[in-house]
């Protein structure tokens, strides 16, 4: 097979970037990627009403951010409008299409009519020409859409990609709208904008697109896509129709439940890579491999395994995804993502290595970066112990061992293993057990009863800091 793999993503820029079209982004990048091929951005603004430049950057920047690089794009139908223009006059020239002049009130009429014979409403096709039939006269002043004549006979038949052969007969299917008319008021050379089915056709022809990966609600269109191309002689692509992802209550995930962005799951401190594998898997396998990198998926990826059935959104799933790639992640690039997050809060933290450090001692225990960050804010603004905490570990017996324990943390070289020397001889001078110094020290330096190994937390926090905060135990001796 000789033929370049073409594959594309064409977001609709509504709202950010969703967790459903981030997948087939990926399904589609990868795709193109293992085969050598390329990937397209086209941005489906046709919507005027509802599409922003707002959204267009927040796709973009999640694209970016998952490092779904792309080779050609950001196109935008809005700018290709003579284009459509241009093939919808070919296609009345060649009797594929036609103009259509019913009004809206008339549509409802018609619908009407039919649902009171019990019929399924569809566009009778009253401006359709056959040969030998009269089309109504013109009237004034009504501004013609463009219908598509579908054939009327015959199935519309493809093998897709995930769901196997799938076969609609034409009789199914109405003539489609695939113009509408410049909005009333717009100047007098305005082109009239395509409807979706339409635009994707031309632009998927167009581009060269070889292989579609998209979402299960546009099975229903794919008919009407393959008319129109057959209709345009064009090359077919071949089409892979992604199941739905459900919520963890089993219905679609949608916004009403829970986050459904890309943009979010940055937010919340989830790495790329680790939304990537995650994303990768809910719908696709490669034998029971759970935690590989993109170039993996990109080896393996090559259009096979991808499941049929609906994928759940499992929040626990992903958690656990991204605690591996935070426990791999480079120590550097997690203080750099803190630091980000920390200033989120209002909280600026300097950039030097022991940041990295402290990452290398919390990470193993952290989920995602926001919990990193909540650990390390310890290290930047005072900490307010609670009550009950004070109450249960700074007994009288240990209070003047804590004294002495800071006393001797003055004095020493600013190193774990100094550190540790001086709670040892802390607790051998007072014939206690670690606990009864370790949690009390924790309480007062980290605001929490619990955390790694004292002495190396300790170690990475300034020596006045922790001088300051133990400082407070004298005033209640
Ligand atoms: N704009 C469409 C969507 O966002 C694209 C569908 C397709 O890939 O053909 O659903």
């Amino acid at each position: 097979m000789s033929q370049t793999i073409r594959t594309r993503i064409a977001p609709s820029p509504t709202g950010f970037l969703h967790l459903g079209t981030a997948r087939t982004a990926l399904y589609s990048w990868a795709y193109a990627r293992h085969h050598g091929g390329q990937f397209v951005l086209r941005i489906e603004d046709t919507d005027v009403a509802r599409s922003t430049q707002d959204s267009v950057d927040q796709i973009i920047a999640s694209m970016k951010w998952l490092g779904l690089d792309y080779d050609e794009g950001p196109i935008y139908q809005m700018q290709r409008l003579a284009r459509y223009q241009a093939v919808v006059e070919q296609m009345i020239a060649a009797g594929t299409a036609y103009r259509c002049y019913c009004t809206p009130t008339e549509l409802d009429t018609m619908r009407e009519a039919q649902r009171e014979r019990g019929e399924k409403t569809h566009y009778d096709g009253r401006w359709r020409p056959e040969p030998g039939k009269q089309l109504p006269p013109v009237p004034e002043g009504v501004r013609p859409v463009v219908r598509f004549r579908n054939p009327r006979d015959g199935v519309v038949t493809w093998d897709d990609l995930v769901k196997g052969p799938i076969s609609i007969a034409n009789q199914e299917i109405d003539d489609l709208i695939i113009l509408r008319p410049p909005q009333e008021g717009a100047a007098g050379d305005a082109l009239g904008v395509p409807t979706y089915n339409f635009a994707v056709v031309v632009d998927d022809w167009d581009m060269g697109i070889t292989h579609v990966f998209r979402g299960d609600e546009h099975v229903n269109n794919t008919p009407w896509q393959i008319n129109i191309f057959q209709a345009l002689g064009a090359p077919l692509p071949r089409f892979g129709h992604c199941p739905i992802i459900l919520g963890d209550d089993g219905l679609k995930l949608s916004k009403r439940r829970g986050a459904v962005s890309v943009t979010a799951y940055e937010e919340a401190g989830y790495l790329p890579e680790a939304m990537l594998n995650y994303l990768a898997r809910l719908g696709w396998s490669h034998g029971d491999e759970e935690i590989f990198s993109r170039d993996q998926m990109v080896a393996w990826f090559d259009g096979s395994h991808l499941s049929r059935s609906p994928a759940q959104w499992d929040p626990a799933k992903l958690a656990w995804v991204n605690a591996q790639y935070i426990k791999q992640a480079d120590d550097r690039r997690l203080a750099d993502l803190v630091r980000a997050q920390l200033a989120t809060r209002g909280i600026q933290a300097s950039a030097d290595e022991r940041m990295a450090a402290r990452c290398a001692l919390f990470k193993d225990r952290c989920t995602t970066v926001v919990e990193l960050a909540d650990w390390l804010e310890m290290f930047q603004v005072p900490v307010t112990p609670a009550e009950q905490d004070l109450a249960t570990h700074l007994t009288d017996a240990v209070r003047p061992a804590l004294v002495a324990l800071r006393d001797r943390l003055a004095a020493i070289d600013w190193d774990k293993t100094a550190i540790g020397q001086a709670i040892k001889d802390t607790i051998a001078e007072h014939k206690i057990k670690m606990p009864q110094l370790a949690i009390p020290v924790r309480v007062l330096v980290c605001g929490r009863a619990q955390t790694p190994s004292v002495d190396a937390v300790l170690a990475l926090f300034d020596r006045e800091t922790v001088l300051d905060r133990l400082q407070h135990v004298r005033a209640m001796l």
